[in-house]
């Protein structure tokens, strides 16, 4: 079956065609005749990151006297037809991996003179979005109080808007994990058929700071905290462009920034608005960060 997918994609009717081909639920062989998504396949991939789960090399010619076997060409040609529909379709019911999508964003101690150590998590947000209404249907929040460096920095105030009063007598990190894993049972998040998964914005809040605090304090954080999204590469799968942070995804996608950035809970609501705009976009969310 040969087709020539730059004109494909342009109506819906054979955009279905595609999708089912992406599928691989019939046989496909694809040559690529259109020097202009060639071209934007190259930026596209040259800007992933190296464990993006697009494909990394670039799409080569069938009338080239190329090397590689027919699989490493269709697979190419396959991830750029995946991305091509992805950037092509507006949006419609796709089958999510996920029921709830946990934003979460920690805020910790910090200076600007030096680097604190140890950094300590003062607020702990995390948004419970529904994949399929777009909706936030619940929220855990709370601020925790550092313990070995108690006071706040001015820097620190001023960075995060989060003065001394609101995180003094503020319980310590190990309650409020107790807590948040409460919040877990309650919200039908575990020991459920619901499927869930964090999203962060970067790896630093479930790669960095909580397994440095918990290794610290000699607790083991639960297994649930061990995956999650970092949305940047979702980003980067979606526009084929590595965000340098949460600001230059809402420009992107003309989204309006909402609150005080790095206040925990103001950074998970904005970056929920970027969940909403990507599952949008099609795009299934897969986890791409772990321990
Ligand atoms: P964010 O999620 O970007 O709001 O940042 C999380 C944490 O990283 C903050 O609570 C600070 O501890 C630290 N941080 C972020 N930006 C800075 C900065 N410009 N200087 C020092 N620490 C920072
Ligand atoms: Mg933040």
């Amino acid at each position: 079956m040969f087709m020539t997918l730059a004109n494909l994609t342009q109506r819906p009717i054979q955009r279905m065609v595609v999708e089912n081909v992406l599928k691989a639920k019939v046989p496909l062989c694809v040559i690529v005749t259109s020097r202009v998504s060639c071209g934007k396949y190259h930026s596209h991939t040259n800007n992933l990151p190296n464990n993006s789960s697009v494909g990394n090399k670039p799409s080569r010619n069938f009338d080239s006297n190329h090397q590689a076997s027919l699989n490493e060409i269709l697979i190419d040609e396959r991830n750029m037809a995946r991305r091509m529909v992805l950037e092509t379709t507006s949006t419609g019911p796709v089958e999510q991996k996920y029921d709830y999508l946990l934003v979460l964003d920690f805020e910790a101690t910090c200076d600007n003179k030096e680097k604190l150590n140890p950094q300590e998590i003062i607020e702990f947000p995390v948004l419970k979005f529904n994949v399929r209404s777009q909706k936030v249907e619940a929220v855990f929040h709370q601020y925790v109080s550092p313990q070995y460096h108690p006071q706040l920095t001015p820097f620190c105030t001023e960075l995060t808007g989060i003065v001394q009063d609101m995180v003094t007598d503020q319980p310590t990190l190990p309650e409020v994990l107790r807590n948040f894993d409460k919040w877990m049972i309650t919200e039908g998040l575990i020991g459920s058929e619901t499927t869930s998964t964090f999203v962060t914005c970067g790896d630093w809040d479930l790669k960095t700071m909580l397994p440095k605090q918990c290794a610290l304090l000699d607790i083991a954080p639960k297994p649930y905290f061990q995956r999650w999204i970092n949305i940047k590469k979702s980003y980067a799968d979606v526009t084929g462009t590595f965000p340098k942070g949460m600001m230059d995804m809402m420009v992107h996608f003309g989204l309006k920034h909402k609150g005080r950035q790095h206040s925990g809970i103001d950074d998970c609501r904005n970056i929920s608005s970027i969940v909403a705009a990507i599952l949008n976009k099609g795009y299934v969310f897969r986890e791409n960060g772990r321990l």
